[in-house]
Formats: C-alpha cells, structure tokens, sequence
C-alpha cells in the first residue's frame, strides 16, 4: 500500500474508474483508487446496462447525457476497450394518467437535438405485438438509445488509468478522511495510512458515510430497485426494443435468450441488499399486465442493486466549502452508466484546475441543498 499520493479516490464504480482515467489524461497519474471490494461491486456491476437518452428528467440531465453519449461512440478509439453497444430503442408507454407528461417529455427531447417520435397504441402495437395497449394512450420512440457493457467502461477505463501509473487497490476499504485547518492531510484505510492532497469521494450508495467522516450531510436517498433475468423465452424476440411503462416506472429488454425486467424505488439504509423477494410481487403483476405472454416465462436469476438518488435528480459534483481537497462526485442516481465520461472529465477537471471547464458545474454543488440564509 502506497504512503502517499497526490490523489485518492475512494470507490471503482464506473464513477472512480472514469475519474481515475481521466485525471491520469489530464497528466495527474500519482492517483490511488481505493475499492473495498472488486471493480464494479456496487451500484455500477448492478444496473440494467441501458445508454438511454430517453430517459432523462430535464434540460441539465439530457445535455449531460448527449455529451456522454457521444464520448461512448468512440470509446473503443479513445480507451481500447470494446463496449459491445447495442442500439435496440427505447420505447416508454404511458397510461392516460402520465401522457402529457411523457408528451412534454419528447417536446423537451426533441428541442434538444434526440430523435424522439411519438405513437398511437396502434402504432405501438405494430412495433411491438406482445405488448398490451388497452390501457395506453401514448408511447413514444427514441431510436439511439441501447444496451452498454457496464464491465467492459470500468475495465476500459480502469485499465487505461493503471497504464499511465494510477494504482487501483481491490479490497481495502476507506475508514476516515484526516482532515488539519480544514485541508485534507490523507485517508485512513484498513492497510494503512495514505497522505494525499485531494479525496475524491465517488463512494456511490457510502458516499453518505464517507461524506459525515468530515461533518458533512451528502443528500442521497439511497434507493432499491430489483431485476429478474427470465429463462430462454423465445416467445418474444429477441430483436425487441427496451419498453418502459412510464406510469409505474416498470421495464424489460431481452437479454441473451430471455428477458430482463427491473423496477422499485424503495428507501432503503441497507446497502449490501441480498436479492429482495418481497419486490417480486409488484414487479411481476407490471409485467404480466403490459406483457401478458411473460406469464409463462421461468426465473434464472434476479438481483437488488442501489440507486444513489438525490432530491432534484442532478448528481453531487465538485468541492466543499470549508474542507479544501476534497471532491465529490456522487448521487448519480439511475444514470451512472451514461454520465460516467463526463462525470470523470469533471471531477478530474475540478481537482487539476480548481473549476471545471467544460461546462457549468454550479448547479451540481453541494451546497445548493443547504437552508437558504436569507429565509432566516
Ligand atoms: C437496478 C439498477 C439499474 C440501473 N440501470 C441503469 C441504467 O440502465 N443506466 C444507467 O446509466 N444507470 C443505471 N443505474 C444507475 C447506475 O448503476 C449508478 O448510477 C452507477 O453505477 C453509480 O456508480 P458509482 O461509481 O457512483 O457507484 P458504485 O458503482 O456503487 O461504486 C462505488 C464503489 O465504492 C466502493 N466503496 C464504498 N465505500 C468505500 C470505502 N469506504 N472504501 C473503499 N471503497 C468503498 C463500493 O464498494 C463501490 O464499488 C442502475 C442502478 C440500479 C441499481
């Protein structure tokens, strides 16, 4: 274990990994990525693996994701490393109850520049025959989105990373920040002491924990959400879209020979979440509604990942008031895998340069969530 280093990075999810990487191409190579588990063992190794475009709640969130989503294009080029991307669609359905706003949502897509139409249930139908659109009034379609190799970023970047020197240590876990005179003086790990500069909090779903090592309350609401994998299921296609039931936040692609369906938002203060079978009732009463013939589908496999929300949907990036040298760069919620490029190009950015120049990072601030001091 090194002694010191010029920056440590807490976490390798697809958020350390792509920071590490691109600190070490800003020229910052004296970089240790500390992973108190494997690469990838959180929320990152967890997803549904979507590049979605479609997906994005507002202006800040879609920008973010064209910028990410046109550094992937290219990722191959740029890192070496295949992501196997698989431009399937994107698909939402929506219920009279939620159209106008998957209505606004398209307008807000399409003045931005994502190619997003919108479809009558008959047209839905044609697209995808084992759907049920009884109770559907509007769907709309975005060709460009797909699935992603969520391993295949990690390895990429972190392998990059280490070719240019960053050093990314597998199971020793962060325990303190030290923090002198409101500067960072190094971290604490279960291997020994690291002096370093600058910290760099991607901790994912213990970005909360490692936030109040140094007195501070991180606003993430960690949030579970459960994924099943079907058996080979060959009565639906395999060359079917991903399809969203925007009106209770349910969805399915096909995956390998079956299916992969995913929903939940539940609260939760467990962070190592086993598979969560009481979600499994709700989850499949949205599937067999919107696609009947999925009753007669078999589980493989299933598992609970964590989504690090935050309460306005925009991630947690940047410095802190009041303890110089630390970064964060956490709460990227249900978007992680899209926004990895930019949120590594960022942060980095941040600790070589003291601001970030390729966009505004202001509205990421933390402190933007402190009580407003002149309403007292
Ligand atoms: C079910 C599900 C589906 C999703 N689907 C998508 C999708 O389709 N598309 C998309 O873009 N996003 C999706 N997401 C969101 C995405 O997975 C996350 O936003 C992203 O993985 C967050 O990455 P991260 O690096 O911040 O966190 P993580 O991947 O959790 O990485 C944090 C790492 O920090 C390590 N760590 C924590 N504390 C310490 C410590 N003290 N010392 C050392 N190491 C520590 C952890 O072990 C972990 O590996 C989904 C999430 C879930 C749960």
């Amino acid at each position: 274990m090194p002694a010191t280093a010029e920056v440590v990075i807490i976490g390798a999810g697809v958020i350390g990994c792509s920071t590490a990487y691109h600190l070490a191409r800003l020229g910052i190579s004296d970089v240790v990525v500390l992973e108190m588990n494997q690469v990838g063992s959180g929320s990152s190794g967890k997803s549904a693996s979507m590049l979605s475009l479609q997906a994005r709640p507002d202006e800040l969130c879609v920008r973010m994701a064209l910028h990410s989503y046109a550094r992937y294009m290219h990722f191959e080029e740029e890192v070496g490393a295949p992501v196997d991307f698989k431009k399937i669609g994107w698909l939402s359905v929506a219920t009279e109850e939620s159209a106008e706003h998957l209505r606004q949502s398209a307008e807000l897509l399409r003045s931005l520049g994502v190619r997003t139409e919108e479809l009558s249930p008959e047209e839905i139908k044609h697209r995808y025959p084992e759907l049920n659109v009884e109770d559907v009034a509007l769907g709309t379609w975005g060709p460009d989105d797909g699935i992603i190799d969520p391993h295949m970023i990690m390895w990429g970047y972190a392998r990059r990373a280490r070719e240019m020197g960053v050093r990314v240590q597998e199971n020793v876990r962060a325990t303190q920040i030290e923090v002198r005179q409101g500067r960072v003086q190094g971290v604490a790990t279960g291997e020994g002491f690291i002096a370093c500069g600058t910290v760099v909090n991607a901790a994912g779903p213990w970005a909360v924990e490692v936030g109040r090592w140094v007195g501070l309350e991180i606003p993430i609401i960690n949030a579970a959400r459960t994924i099943v994998v079907t058996g080979p299921f060959p009565a639906i296609p395999s060359d079917r879209p991903f399809v969203e039931d925007v009106t209770v936040e349910w969805y399915c692609r096909p995956e390998g020979p079956g299916m992969l369906m995913g929903m939940g938002v539940v609260p939760t203060e467990e962070l190592d979440v086993p598979f969560r079978s009481d979600m499994l009732d709700g989850l499949l009463d949205a599937a067999v509604h919107r696609i009947p013939v999925l009753e007669q589908a078999t589980m493989l496999t299933g598992w609970t990942g964590i989504r690090p929300l935050t309460p306005d949907n925009h991630p947690i990036l940047g410095p802190v008031a009041g303890v110089d040298g630390l970064v964060l760069n956490c709460g990227w919620g249900g978007m992680g895998i899209i926004q990895a490029p930019l949120a590594g190009q960022l942060a980095a950015e941040v600790v070589a340069d003291g601001y970030a120049s390729t966009m505004d990072i202001g509205p990421l601030a933390v402190e933007r969530f402190a009580p407003d001091p002149a309403r007292h």
